[in-house]
């Protein structure tokens, strides 16, 4: 009955006129000439009857009924018709709005898995949020400690294991950036040419502790075996792109808890790089493999975060490449991605020149204010490697106490400190000593107002975790600003 099914009717046909006039006609067929009529005479039929059903002011077909007799259509007859058509049409507009209501339904659905998704990245952006401050802390302080055990080290063995301890601390602030970058659609990581096998084989050592410390300590073997063939450069973030492999390996050694093989290629496809990790773990089911990149879907209960995935396939994403997986349960998995190689245009920039601490500025007087005792310590023996003097204060109030009674070269505070915060203080040390640089430490969590940072005179930004170097490059160009 629904308007592309009806008979269509020729406007001089009874069903035409019915339609065109909103009203019931009933004619005798033999006094027309349509085709429709002269079929009815032919099968002995003397009354026609067209109905229109009208549905919202506008009709969308006609009830049609027939007669051997003539004139067959009286005023009850004409009456019944008429109720008849009317519940017809009832029964048709609800049925549009069934069908109008499913697919609503249908949408909502659909509008509310993408409210769920938003609803969980905005979650773990909060929950980043929240551990963002205290995790930076933390890792400042091993980075920090990292970096100055080795300055002092001799011995090129446990250099390296340093450099290992090094190495995690920063990609883990690195991944609490990240994790809020997710969440934030925002990046503003620095890519250059990777030799994407070079991050293959750090993250194989990286891992080391996970694939053979301690599965010989679970009494199981996990056979590693690595081949990078000759694999094209591709444009990335080599941090980025080794925490992926790091992700991908831990989760093939989560999926072999008897052991098993893990191997690890790489090499060239189509335009770019590949790089595949197998497995010869428990595997997924079409299920689990749905949704492995869902933010928070793990199937390893309170031992996994369900971040790896979801994360990795971000930043595979943000470098214009793709992640896929194939697996069959029991008996493994292989996730593969592939990468675009380094383009000519993209000219790989200089690598930054590095002076030599030696050739640094040595014995400026700088003050460090910073609530967090482990804090100000490590920046206070960072700058003690290169032989400044260095006053640390709890807080603000101390913190201008210090400054007014001592002489220094610079100030670092701390941003967020109960009571006076680094903006606070910057401002008054600005109006006791407007050329005197200051530098905000900040953690990566916080997003640092551009417009508050000028009008409280803060001249630097030193983000946590400190990196050993960057600071003492940062503090010499506070030094070069104060001989301006
Ligand atoms: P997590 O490791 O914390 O669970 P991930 O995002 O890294 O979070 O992984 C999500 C889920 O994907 C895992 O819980 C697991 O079910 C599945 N998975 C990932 N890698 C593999 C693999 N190599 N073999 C089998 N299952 C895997
Ligand atoms: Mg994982």
């Amino acid at each position: 009955v629904e308007p592309s099914q009806a008979v269509v009717a020729r406007i001089d046909s009874a069903m035409g006129l019915a339609i065109e006039s909103q009203q019931q006609v009933a004619i005798d067929p033999v006094n027309s000439s349509g085709e429709y009529e002269r079929q009815l005479v032919q099968l002995g039929l003397r009354t026609f009857a067209a109905v229109p059903i009208v549905v919202d002011g506008s009709p969308v077909g006609t009830l049609n009924l027939s007669w051997t007799r003539e004139s067959a259509v009286d005023d009850d007859v004409r009456e019944a018709l008429d109720t008849l058509a009317a519940h017809l049409a009832v029964a048709i507009k609800n049925t549009r709005l069934f069908s109008e209501l499913e697919s609503a339904l249908a949408q909502l659905q659909v509008t509310q898995e993408r409210l769920v998704q938003a609803g969980k990245l905005e979650a773990l952006g909060e929950l980043a949020a929240g551990v963002a401050h205290d995790f930076n802390n933390v890792l400042g302080a091993i980075l920090g400690r990292a970096q100055l055990l080795k300055s002092c080290l001799r011995d090129d063995s446990l250099c390296k294991n340093v450099e290992v301890i090094e190495r995690a601390a920063l990609d883990g602030a690195a991944t609490v950036r990240r994790i809020q970058e997710f969440s934030r659609h925002r990046s503003d990581t620095e890519y250059q040419g990777v030799d994407i096998a070079d991050v293959v084989r750090e993250a194989v050592e990286y891992t080391q502790p996970r694939w053979l410390d301690r599965a010989s300590r679970d009494g199981i073997h996990i056979d590693v075996q690595v081949e990078c063939g000759e694999t094209p450069r591709t444009w990335g973030n080599p941090q980025q792109l080794r925490e992926v492999l790091t992700n991908l390996i831990n989760n093939a050694c989560d999926a072999m808890p008897g052991g098993g093989r893990l191997w690890i290629t790489s090499g060239r496809c189509g335009g770019g790089a590949y790089v595949e990790v197998s497995d010869t773990g428990v595997g997924m089911s079409a299920e689990v493999r749905s949704r492995i990149f869902d933010p928070f879907f793990t199937t390893k209960g309170s031992r996994g975060s369900g971040l790896g995935l979801s994360v990795s396939y971000g930043i595979i994403q943000q470098h214009n490449g793709t992640i896929v997986v194939t697996s069959e349960e029991g008996v493994g998995t292989v996730f593969r991605l592939e990468l675009p190689a380094v383009e000519e245009r993209q000219a790989e920039p200089a690598p930054p020149d590095r002076a030599a601490p030696a050739s640094r500025s040595a014995g400026a007087r700088i003050l460090v204010i910073d609530d967090e005792q482990a804090i100000r310590e490590v920046l206070a023996d960072i700058l003690a490697t290169a032989e400044h003097g260095v006053v640390v204060a709890e807080d603000g109030p101390v913190g201008l106490e210090r400054f007014r009674s001592g002489q220094f070269d610079a100030v670092f505070t701390d941003l967020g400190m109960p009571g006076m915060s680094g903006f606070d203080v910057a401002r008054e040390i600005k109006k006791l000593d407007p050329g005197m640089p200051i530098g905000l430490l900040t953690g990566w969590g916080a997003s640092v107002d551009e417009n508050e940072m000028h009008d409280a005179g803060i001249d630097l930004l030193v983000p946590k975790p400190f990196k050993f170097d960057e600071v003492l490059a940062l503090v010499d160009s506070a030094l070069a600003l104060r001989r301006k």
